[in-house]
């Protein structure tokens, strides 16, 4: 098994060999075919992801893709050859919110299940995973579209916290990263047209967007001063564009947070505009119930909205990670995927 083993205390990744894992009972190794470059990922190796309870190395990578290769004594849904995604968050299915149907909120279950920050995740060849995490994916999806079930699944669970978002709604999207040419998508998918824009200071990824060809307007962070939407969408995680982003709610508009917030950022902020205009804030956090169903929208999806040129999606071999994380931060492209 070839992996790449990070180094959480000088955060440094090197490419290593080892042999490859055998499957406890309740266990699935997936001979992986793609793994993506999370935000978690990057800010991990970067050092900003608060990992205090956990200083040991695990394996980056929390997007997996790939196929069974073997399986646990006790694993009875699935079989050796197929094609599988992994939903990196689980649930303790026995605290209050889980119990609840929000294993989002779950304090208790990270601890074993989520691959990249307490398990190994799957910048490797061969990635073992338990059963409860692996879901088949359906005919008509290729692997390359499947390995972006992880982001579009946070989505899935921001769009039913924010919905109904009728048509016509005039929509700010910020930030033109991986989660904003996806946000943009769905939002085009589900009949917005005209409505939507994308703000997002480097010109390169606004040139990145308009190949996305949706017909939403790709401007600067200043050339929407004195506009106001009904929805905006804040894929930026700085703290900064939140404070555009409350300023641009229009009377009982709403804004969903998204994406890897900075967990330092802080925001003026004045309660009058909440109470003056009504406007709501909603946070959403990982998936909440929705990685099947996620599978079925990148059916929905397919070819039209998941072609990785139009994303901005680069394509790596495991040996290229510097290059792969280089172009990340450059931001040439969206977002770095390793293909095996
Ligand atoms: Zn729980």
């Amino acid at each position: 098994m070839e992996f790449l083993n990070f180094n959480p205390r000088d955060k440094s990744l090197k490419l290593e060999e080892a042999p490859v894992p055998v499957p406890a009972e309740n266990e699935v190794l997936i001979r992986v075919s793609f793994a993506g470059v999370s935000e978690t990922d990057i800010q991990t190796i970067e050092g900003s992801y608060p990992r205090k309870e956990n200083e040991d190395a695990v394996l980056l990578g929390r997007e997996i893709v790939g196929v069974v290769q073997a399986i646990g004594s006790a694993v009875t849904t699935l079989s050796v050859g197929q094609a599988v995604a992994v939903n990196p968050n689980e649930g303790c299915d026995v605290c209050n919110f889980c119990r609840a149907g929000g294993y989002n909120h779950c304090q208790k279950a990270g601890a074993a299940s989520t691959p990249e920050i307490w398990r190994n995740g799957g910048w490797r060849t061969h990635a073992l995973v338990p059963e409860k995490q692996v879901y088949l994916v359906p005919a008509g999806v290729t692997l390359s579209q499947a390995v972006l079930a992880e982001p579009l699944s946070y989505l899935a669970h921001s769009w039913a916290k924010i919905n109904p978002v009728e048509v016509g709604t005039g929509t700010l999207v910020i930030g033109a990263g991986i989660l904003g040419f996806l946000w943009a998508s769905l939002l085009h998918l589900h009949g917005l047209r005209k409505t939507v824009t994308i703000i997002e200071p480097r010109i390169k990824r606004r040139k990145l967007f308009e190949k996305l060809d949706l017909g939403f307007r790709a401007l600067d962070i200043d050339d929407v001063k004195g506009e106001e939407f009904d929805l905006v969408i804040d894929c930026s995680g700085a703290g900064s564009a939140t404070e555009t982003a409350l300023t641009s709610l229009g009377s009982g508009g709403r804004l969903c947070l998204v994406g890897s917030t900075n967990p330092l950022a802080e925001i003026k902020f004045k309660p009058f505009q909440a109470t003056r205009k009504e406007f709501s804030i909603i946070g959403a956090h990982i998936n909440q119930f929705t990685f099947g169903r996620t599978l079925s929208l990148i059916t929905a999806m397919g070819d039209t909205y998941l072609d990785y040129e139009k994303l901005g999606i680069g394509v790596y071999k495991l040996s290229r990670y510097e290059e792969a994380l280089a172009a990340v931060k450059t931001g040439d492209i969206t977002k770095a995927v390793f293909k095996f």
